[in-house]
């Protein structure tokens, strides 16, 4: 006896009619047969399910199509795109830290399209090597002797305590055992490279006499590691990179700062709290300091490691390095970015990280003013505007909060949390936040273009989903 889904079954058009269709045959001349096949297949299997389970119609053989091509559309598709940062956070980790300058977008794309000397000297013409390129640069830049570049921040950890401290002890104040982004924490690093952290001070204060204690003959490195994504307050003691510096060298021993971010402009003139640069660290005496690329440096993802020559050399020596060492495209946006800072004023104007740093109350106010503007008059959309304050983020300078001019958005009968979501899953997607049950948009993150995208993002909104 045949049940009525088991007629429908039946009466569902099979890949080979499909393949018939003139839209499908035209999606050949994009998408391999093999993939059409098994798009087809697909949705021909989903209408079975929804048949047999729901009790569904047939679909059209057109609709079967349609979605078909549709999967196809999607499978070309990147999965890692870019996004509209509408959060206010600069540095935001999850969204890729630092989008870089327009100038070392050109100078990757055109390293990334073409052979290059990434390995060659041009003057001898024999062999050379990825790391001469940006290292007179970072000792111009930073007043360090020696620089070396790896893959990032935690590989340049990695490298500096595995190289000087294998099997011998690293000292660190048990208020700098830093974890930053959940995965990077310095007791696990210095476990890693086979070194034994020596823990000295307590929480809140640590003082010369406590690293002097510890200091014994397994003692190889005194490590600073800069407090990047915390701050201790209150009644607070820490010993200073040029004190630490001269006591190692008083034992005949090497100090070292995991800097983080690594500024090599000071921004406290546009507000931000002093930080040490790293040119500042750099001539306090510690022999190597180490720092990211793609925090406030606004660069490519990148760790930078400047200091001592002959602790560079011993760096370079490491077989690790070949495992940590950095590909010919970030190479070629990091120098682009670094030269950039040669003219420190053009600098903060151009690498877009400092720019949105650095932008003017003002400024933030009009671009606020802008974008309310254009928002105003699209139906069921609430629009106002209020004072507020934007991030640093991607563990930096934490506790520090910029003002801003939010852009806050309601949709008529709809939360704020669908508000968001429909901004998410749009293209290209829109990251805000909310609070007080509204949607803020802050303009210090978006990029040229990106308010035009808020608008359109909202205009293509569909009420009913
Ligand atoms: C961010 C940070 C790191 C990790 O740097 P990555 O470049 O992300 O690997 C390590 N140490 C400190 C102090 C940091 O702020």
């Amino acid at each position: 006896m045949s049940t009525e889904w088991q007629s429908k079954l039946r009466r569902l058009p099979s890949v080979s009619a499909l393949l018939t269709d003139e839209a499908i045959a035209q999606a050949g001349e994009r998408h391999a047969h093999d993939r059409i096949v098994s798009a087809l297949q697909a949705v021909i299997a989903t209408a079975r399910e929804q048949i047999r389970r729901d009790g569904a119609e047939v679909p059209e053989p057109r609709a079967l199509v349609e979605l078909a091509i549709a999967h196809l559309a999607a499978d070309t598709r990147c999965h890692l795109r870019r996004v509209v940062n509408a959060t206010g956070v600069v540095l935001n980790t999850n969204l890729g830290r630092a989008p870089l300058a327009p100038e070392a977008i050109a100078t990757l794309a055109e390293t990334a399209g073409a052979y290059s000397n990434l390995e060659f000297d041009l003057e001898t013409g024999h062999r050379g090597s990825r790391y001469q390129h940006v290292e007179g640069l970072l000792c111009q830049l930073t007043g360090a002797e020696a620089a070396l570049v790896v893959n990032n921040n935690a590989a340049a950890v990695l490298l500096v305590v595995d190289t000087l401290a294998r099997g011998r002890e690293v000292v660190i104040s048990r208020g700098q055992l830093i974890e930053i982004g959940g995965s990077f924490r310095i007791p696990e690093v210095i476990t890693a490279s086979g070194a034994r952290l020596v823990e000295v001070g307590t929480t809140n204060k640590t003082h010369r006499q406590d690293y002097e204690r510890a200091i014994g003959p397994d003692t190889a490195l005194l490590m600073r590691c800069h407090t990047s994504n915390y701050r201790i307050v209150g009644f607070t003691s820490e010993v200073s990179p040029a004190e630490m510096a001269e006591l190692a060298h008083a034992h005949g021993l090497v100090a070292v700062e995991d800097l983080g971010s690594g500024m090599l402009v000071d921004l406290s003139p546009f507000g931000l709290p002093k930080e040490p640069t790293v040119q500042e660290t750099v001539a306090s005496g510690l022999d190597l300091v180490t720092f990211s690329g793609d925090k406030l440096l606004g660069g490519p993802q990148a760790g930078l490691i400047v200091g001592r020559k002959d602790l560079v050399a011993r760096l370079k020596r490491n077989p690790l390095l070949r495992a940590l060492r950095q590909d010919k495209l970030t190479l070629a946006a990091l120098e682009r970015t670094l030269r950039g800072y040669l003219d420190p004023e053009r600098a903060i104007a151009e690498i877009p990280t400092l720019a949105m740093l650095a932008r003017p109350a003002d400024q933030l106010a009009t671009a606020a003013e802008r974008l309310g503007t254009m928002l105003r008059g699209l139906p069921s959309l609430g629009v106002s505007l209020q004072p507020g304050h934007s991030q640093v983020g991607g563990g930096s300078l934490p506790a520090t909060d910029l003002p801003t001019t939010l852009v806050t958005l309601t949709w008529e009968g709809k939360s704020a949390q669908w508000l968001l979501d429909a901004l998410r899953t749009a293209d290209p997607p829109v990251v805000a936040r909310i609070e007080q049950d509204r949607v803020l948009i802050d303009p210090r993150t978006l990029l040229p273009g990106d308010a035009e995208q808020v608008v359109a993002a909202l205009e293509g909104l569909n009420p009913h989903d």
